[in-house]
């Protein structure tokens, strides 16, 4: 503000301006109506990628076997945790076990084939949050739902909230130290793992996440999250387990959707397949997709080009006077 910028806060995007191929501004939804905004660059940072659907760019849905995507889910915290358990599960693959020995992720599996948590509820994630009575419980799980519509979104949320005090009742039951523990609070809305994944002008693929791919225009690097398939089509990951991944970058010409001027994709949008972007969509890596394209946006409004005909190392550059650092030591890009 300090800047003359005008921010619009709950103000959705709820169309695009065009001229041909290029975009030439978006149409807001704000309390007096719609109203249109005209700019050089647009940032999708939609997750779904609004915008660029509008701008017609191209995308896929899901994985290539049958387009069924990662489940929705909703995450909730639960208080009066009795600490003195230290008790925790990050994930399935978590040896972490109960006071009899019993392994934990194995006892959530039991209670899911018994119908004691919900379909699908394979496993109970227990997570810190700043207070030691307390835990996030990342564990409801909605598969199949198209949440590309309202009716789908509608019904996930539905679902996933109806989970909530099935889940609690598990923790009592079986969670050392959760005997006692009571609903605080629950997400706003349903979190979507994965939707639209735009083709760009460059496709991260598979192998580039495994085995740590370098580009010569990288604009985020060492990007790095484990391929984490939340499984589409039941509990658990849909390969058994969470793959590896190798440190990799995060190419400019994956933020450039493929034939749309004036846009630059980021966060879980950029382009890549259904089992990199299983990785690149975590918030370690969403957050500098977007610091790169805001940059990449200035710099192309700054120099009255289009993102496609800037060049990538001003972005390089400008990151790097931040402090980002994009070439490690000894690489040849
Ligand atoms: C249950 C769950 C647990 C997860 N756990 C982790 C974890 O532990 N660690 C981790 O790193 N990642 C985790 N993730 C993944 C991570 O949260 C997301 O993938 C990441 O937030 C993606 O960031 P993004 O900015 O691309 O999209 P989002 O964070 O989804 O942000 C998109 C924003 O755009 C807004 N928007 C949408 N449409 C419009 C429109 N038309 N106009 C204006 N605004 C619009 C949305 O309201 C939203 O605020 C989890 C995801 C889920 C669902």
């Amino acid at each position: 503000m300090e800047n003359g910028v005008y921010v619009y806060l709950q103000t959705p995007v709820a169309d695009v301006i065009m001229d041909g191929k290029r975009i030439t501004g978006v149409v807001v939804l704000t309390p007096k109506g719609l109203e249109e905004l005209y700019t050089s660059v647009v940032v999708d940072a939609t997750g779904d990628g609004f915008a660029a659907m509008r701008a017609g760019a191209p995308f896929e849905v899901g994985r290539a076997s049958d387009g069924k995507c990662q489940p929705a889910a909703l995450e909730f915290t639960v208080e009066n945790v009795d600490n003195s358990h230290r008790f925790f599960c990050y994930g399935g693959s978590d040896p972490v076990t109960l006071p009899d020995g019993r392994r934990y992720s194995e006892v959530c599996k039991e209670a899911c084939a018994r119908g004691e948590l919900p379909e699908n509820v394979s496993i109970v994630r227990i997570h810190h949050t700043l207070r030691t009575d307390e835990r996030n419980i990342n564990a409801t799980q909605a598969n199949g739902f198209d949440t590309l519509t309202p009716q789908g979104n509608t019904a996930a949320e539905y679902l996933l909230r109806e989970q909530i005090p099935i889940v609690i009742d598990f923790l009592r039951k079986h969670a050392p130290g959760f005997e006692n523990c009571r609903l605080k609070s629950s997400a706003s809305t349903l979190g979507v793992h994965e939707t639209r994944r735009f083709i760009g002008d460059y496709v991260i693929s598979d192998e580039d996440v495994e085995k740590g791919a370098r580009h010569a225009d990288v604009v985020v690097h060492k990007a790095w999250f484990l391929i984490d398939i939340h499984n589409p089509a039941g509990g658990g990951q849909a390969e058994k387990h969470s793959q590896p991944a190798t440190l990799y970058d995060i190419p400019y010409r994956s933020l450039l959707p493929k034939g749309i001027e004036g846009l630059l994709l980021s966060g879980r949008n950029i382009s890549g397949t259904h089992r990199a972007h299983a990785s690149y969509r975590v918030m370690g890596v969403a957050i500098p997709t977007g610091q790169a394209a805001g940059t990449a946006a200035a710099l192309s409004a700054q120099k009255g080009c289009t993102p496609r005909e800037l060049d990538y190392h001003a972005v390089q550059q400008t990151l790097a006077d931040y402090g980002v650092q994009l070439f490690t030591e000894g690489s040849s890009c």
